[in-house]
């Protein structure tokens, strides 16, 4: 091969070369302009329609507002000292710890004489983004507790279509005349569970929480102020031992947080958006869902374990 024929293929091969690495570029380009198709695990129409939890020990995996739950377990619909609120929808679920926690809370609110304690929603069968309401309870460690406890124990028919009770004014950011030592008692008695990582509360339901005296005030550390939560406490369990997939939160500040971090909350409170009943909220898309939850998604599990007597009857599979 003479000199020139060299250099003409040499350049052909540069030619071809640039633009090889050219279309490989646009289609990167391209690549980065398409949207990405978004994984099942990460959507809340896959992980509401979970017939049950996965089998095999309990596992929670990711954040509390970005993760799931292996061998979830259900809380039985009644025990001493609380019943559990709109059965249908399938969301008393939870680790065992947390399972354990709520038992224990009742057996203590029935101890204490303050009624029967309305349990709401905790988590799905297999944890995960919820289509409608909370953005957290995904692993298994969160559990809405109502602070209305004027109501006997009932038929699960019936504790279907129940209302909160508020409990603040949100003209004078203060405690309505509805709140009483019973609501207060039933929030220091959740508090003082040392597996309880922390409670939210209305800035309001703090406040009067901090201006009652307390042998011990200790456990107002864990109350955390937050918008809405005027007729319910959210409560946040810690990672369980034993869970080396579970995302911990950053540790509060020292101290009762009755100071200025609550007065910021107080003059900055509103009333959370409510929606009205049959309201369908687009399925909800949380793209931090660990991979591993790809796993207990698919996985083998039992079917659901509780319904309400009026429920029609749901077609499991296993998966
Ligand atoms: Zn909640």
């Amino acid at each position: 091969m003479g000199r020139r024929a060299f250099g003409l293929m040499a350049c052909v091969g540069l030619v071809m070369a640039v633009s090889v690495s050219l279309s490989a570029g646009s289609a990167e380009a391209a690549r980065k302009k398409k949207p990405q198709p978004i994984p099942a695990y990460a959507t809340s129409v896959a992980w509401a329609a979970v017939p049950g939890p996965s089998l095999g020990a309990a596992q929670p995996i990711g954040g509390y507002a970005a993760g799931c739950i292996a061998g979830a377990r259900p809380l039985p619909p009644e025990g001493v000292g609380y019943q559990v609120i709109r059965l249908s929808r399938q969301r008393n679920y939870g680790h065992p710890v947390l399972i354990d926690t709520l038992r224990e809370f009742g057996r203590r609110v029935a101890a204490a004489g303050l009624g029967t304690a309305l349990i709401g929603d905790m988590g799905q069968a297999r944890g995960g983004p919820m289509p409608s309401g909370h953005a957290s309870h995904q692993i298994g460690l969160d559990a809405d507790v109502w602070l209305r406890l004027d109501l006997p124990p009932m038929g699960r028919a019936g504790r279907e279509r129940l209302d909160e009770i508020k409990y603040v004014d949100y003209d004078r950011m203060r405690v309505t005349a509805d709140w009483s030592d019973r609501q207060a008692r039933m929030v220091q008695i959740a508090a003082s569970d040392p597996r309880v990582a922390r409670i939210f509360v209305n800035p309001a339901i703090k406040l009067a929480m901090c201006q009652r005296s307390w042998p011990d005030r200790g456990f107002l550390n864990k109350l955390r102020p937050w918008n809405g939560h005027d007729g319910h406490m959210h409560i946040r369990l810690s990672c369980p031992p034993g869970s080396p997939q579970c995302e911990a939160q950053a540790a509060q500040p020292d101290g009762d947080g009755c100071g200025e971090e609550l007065i910021s909350w107080l003059d900055s409170a509103s009333p959370a958006i409510e929606h009205p009943p049959g309201h369908q909220p687009e399925p909800r898309v949380v793209r931090k869902v660990p991979a591993a939850c790809r796993t207990v998604l698919n996985a083998a599990g039992t079917r659901m374990a509780s319904l309400p007597e009026s429920a029609p009857a749901t077609v499991a599979t296993t998966r």
